[in-house]
């Protein structure tokens, strides 16, 4: 049962074969099982799901159906969710239960699925491997024993759902972390267009990035799951109204049969140093589209490798502020100190790990009156620079592809300096400057039998042309991203 899709399941449980309660025990056995050693859930909520799972069972038996009941997810310890601890993976929030529930969270709600937990992550989201977690870092099930990174900052997303501790679910993506760990577990991450999923009742780190999407082990799947997440919510001032992802239940071919689709390889990564198997299934997937019909055409994003840079402005200067609000005098720790600043200084120097810190430090310092122009206002523009590419490189293509990262899944315990770890989202973090839609597909395996991803990138709102293409390049790359094939067990 832990090997199904969740399209697969879906049809299982219309038809009756299966029902909620038995596929969402085999998960919460499997998550007994697995789940201390890979780390992937900070809170496993196993009496919520029985409930969840019951009450699916009760609405299709009454013939009362909803798109995903009955179906297992985990969703990131980011999303608030009303009386289940909500804790960003720091300190700071260890104990925070909210009231509230995320937008996010409620529309799984009301789509009938099962909360299996909460998945880890870096704290605040901020790192590439997971490994800032307060509560140590998840564990890739590809080749477990060699404890390999499951990426981040969604690493306990993606260790659940490859390893069959989770069907599919939820994951933000403010520069790669929703990409970069699906490509090296094997699996299907969405970065929506920024504006198609409601941030609000989501754990803020830099917001004009973050970008709530699904994460899942097939393109129809990760579709399944956006057409359930998107859509425009007032309560978040930059979700785009009429904004929606209506999805029929299966991906439709962009290839084949004298279809027409152009697609664009950009010029300035030729040059970024890759692993030698991430170059060969690269040119493999490329060869793959052509003789599918696409055509393949070059394009420019001239500023694309100062992205980066950018990046790492511009996402610490917002985390910065919006980061403010953990003083310990509203909710989350308080560490008591002789006056009111002590007490601030206290709590947040107990509260935040070392990254969190750097970027507080490198935020403030960016925003500061002497640095905010040089710094702050020139990522800025290369931001705008960067948009404006993209809309010029969609003139002379439908979609983009490029490696989802440098090469495979690296150990957890590889000693990597802060600017080592910031190199990893060269591929990444563009999208999310110019707020376009990019998925990670598993295009293939390296030799030394770990997944590689594919990034398919879209114009703005056209989120389904992307998962599409990313069907087709999950198809060519083979990857089988079976649960107990992958853990042969
Ligand atoms: N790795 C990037 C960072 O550390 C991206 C994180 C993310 O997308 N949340 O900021």
């Amino acid at each position: 049962m832990i090997d199904l899709t969740i399209a697969e399941a879906l049809e299982k449980l219309k038809n009756k074969e299966i029902s909620a309660t038995e596929l969402t025990r085999a998960h919460l056995d499997r998550i007994e099982k697995y789940g201390a050693d890979l780390n992937c859930y900070i809170t496993i909520t196993p009496e919520r799901a029985m409930a969840d799972a019951a009450a699916a069972d009760a609405r299709i038996a009454a013939g009362q159906m909803r798109i995903l009941d009955g179906i297992p997810i985990e969703m990131k310890d980011l999303f608030a969710t009303r009386g289940i601890r909500t804790t960003a993976a720091s300190r700071m929030l260890e104990n925070f239960v909210p009231e509230y529930e995320s937008t996010i969270s409620q529309k799984f709600i009301d789509s009938g699925s099962v909360l299996l937990g909460k998945s880890n992550l870096d704290e605040f989201a901020m790192g590439t491997f997971s490994k800032t977690s307060f509560f140590g870092a998840p564990v890739n099930p590809w080749q477990m024993e060699k404890r390999l990174t499951a990426g981040g900052s969604s690493g306990g997303a993606t260790s659940a759902i490859a390893s069959g501790l989770a069907m599919g679910g939820t994951g933000t993506d403010t520069g790669g972390s929703i990409r970069f760990p699906s490509a090296i577990t094997g699996l299907v991450g969405m970065k929506p267009t920024y504006g198609l999923c409601s941030r609000w009742g989501c754990v803020a780190f830099a917001s004009s990035l973050d970008t709530p999407g699904p994460i899942a082990r097939t393109a129809d799947d990760a579709a399944i799951l956006l057409s359930v997440m998107a859509g425009h919510d007032p309560k978040d001032s930059t979700s785009t109204p009429n904004a929606t992802f209506n999805f029929s239940g299966k991906l439709e071919p962009v290839l084949g049969n004298g279809k027409k689709l152009r697609v664009g390889v950009i010029k300035e990564f030729a040059d970024v140093e890759i692993s030698a198997d991430m170059k060969r299934i690269f040119d493999k997937r490329i060869a793959d589209l052509e003789s599918a019909g696409a055509e393949i055409v070059q394009v420019s994003i001239p500023n694309i490798l100062d992205a980066l840079a950018a990046y790492y402005i511009i996402a610490p200067a917002e985390a910065s502020s919006n980061l403010a609000r953990y003083d310990g005098m509203r909710y989350g720790l308080r560490v008591e100190g002789s006056d009111l600043l002590d007490t601030y200084k206290k709590t947040r120097a107990a509260g935040f790990g070392t990254e969190v810190q750097r970027r507080m430090i490198v935020g403030t310092a960016v925003l500061s009156s002497e640095s905010y122009e040089v710094y702050f206002m020139q990522a800025a523009r290369v931001r705008r620079m960067i948009a404006d590419s993209f809309d010029a490189a969609f003139k002379q293509c439908d979609l983009i592809v490029c490696p989802s990262g440098a090469g495979t899944a690296l150990p957890l315990d590889s000693d990597l300096t802060p600017l080592e770890y910031y190199a990893l989202d060269l591929f990444t973090v563009a999208m999310n400057l110019a707020g376009v839609p990019a998925c990670s597909a598993p295009a293939g395996l390296a030799d030394n039998g770990l997944p590689l991803g594919i990034q398919i990138v879209g114009r703005r709102f056209d989120d389904m042309r992307v998962l599409q293409l990313a069907k087709h390049i999950q198809e060519f790359g083979g990857v089988d991203n079976r649960p107990t094939k992958i853990m042969g067990k």
